[in-house]
């Protein structure tokens, strides 16, 4: 494979124990493929060595290319900067944590090569919490009813990107950004390649239970219209029904006169009405907070720190 290079895209939070090892495994990999590659790690903020030990391994690593983040901005913007600094033709994105194994590099390449833009490595849900994988099934069920665009389960980050598919998303400026949704919204043709889940190397993940259900909302709110469209039937469906008990009281009074003060009727109708207002204010809110966020047009992230240059200036800030 000559003059064929990709590159490998590792975004790392507070991953200091895993860098050596997925660089030996990267090494390992491409040595025994002869093909060149480059590693982009993206240090996230971290907080422990991560950006000392990739910064030694730099030294002499002429592949490793880092960029270090002036704080934790999330994976969603480290995936862009190392999409923005990638020179080769193709991408791979994977964790720091090994939990992508790298063994499955050959057969991402061997789907680029049979001409697929995106190459997908998906995995099963096994050693997982049982909430967890719970949560994440009914989840995806849930968006893919929701949204418009197309989730699969255990879909994840681990991909491999053409060229085409990498300008595609560098070309969307969205700050708030679902990387799921944006590699289903773009299309071009997919292969997806099945491998068994691993547990984490060191560390710990990185996710709290508060912090997934954050990226689920914005998951669903961020590609569509819809939660808003169902709030606008659900107060047509409240009122059509509150009409027809209107006049059906109003019918009955004039028949039978006022029969019980109707405490129980008035509260209860209250209650319904301002939850489900509520309820419609916080989804409008939603988006309204999106549009607000959106306008300040803020970079995705700062760099800190870094020993590669970027290499597409597409109208990211
Ligand atoms: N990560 C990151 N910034 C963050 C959180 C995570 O760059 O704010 C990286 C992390 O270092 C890892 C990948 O994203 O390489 C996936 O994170 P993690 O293993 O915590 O997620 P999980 O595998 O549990 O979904
Ligand atoms: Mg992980």
């Amino acid at each position: 494979m000559d003059n064929f290079m990709v590159s490998v895209i590792i975004p790392a939070y507070n991953e200091g124990e895993n860098i050596d090892m997925i660089h030996d495994a990267l090494e390992k990999e491409f040595k025994a493929l002869s093909c060149d590659f480059e590693a982009i790690f993206v240090d996230d903020g971290s907080r422990d060595d991560t950006l000392a030990r990739i910064r030694t391994l730099a030294e002499h690593a002429p592949e490793v290319k880092y960029i270090s983040f002036s704080r934790n901005f999330g994976k969603e913007p480290a995936l862009i900067a190392g999409l923005q600094h990638a020179f080769g033709e193709t991408v791979i994105i994977m964790d720091a944590d090994l939990q992508h194994p790298p063994s499955l590099i050959p057969q991402l390449l061997d789907g680029y090569f049979e001409g697929y833009q995106q190459v997908v490595a998906r995995r099963t849900r096994e050693g997982e919490s049982k909430s967890r994988s719970f949560l994440s099934s009914s989840y995806y069920k849930m968006v893919n009813k929701l949204a418009q665009v197309d989730l699969a389960d255990g879909e994840g980050d681990f991909r491999l990107l053409g060229r085409q598919a990498i300008d595609a998303i560098l070309a969307m400026s969205e700050g708030n950004r679902f990387s799921k949704g944006l590699f289903s919204w773009i299309g071009f043709e997919k292969k997806v390649i099945h491998y068994e889940n691993v547990k984490r190397e060191k560390g710990d993940s990185h996710w709290s239970m508060k912090q997934l259900l954050e990226y689920g909302i914005e998951g669903i709110l961020s590609f569509n219209q819809r939660p808003l469209r169902m709030v606008f039937y659900a107060g047509f469906l409240i009122m059509g029904l509150s009409l027809i008990y209107i006049s059906l009281m109003f019918i009955m009074i004039l028949f039978r006169g006022v029969a019980v003060p109707g405490y129980f009727t008035t509260i209860s109708s209250v209650l319904i009405l301002g939850g489900v207002q509520l309820i419609s204010l916080g989804v409008i809110g939603e988006y309204v907070g999106r549009i607000y966020m959106e306008t300040k047009r803020r970079p995705h992230y700062l760099v800190k720190e870094s020993n590669t240059e970027r290499k597409s200036y597409e109208k990211m800030e």
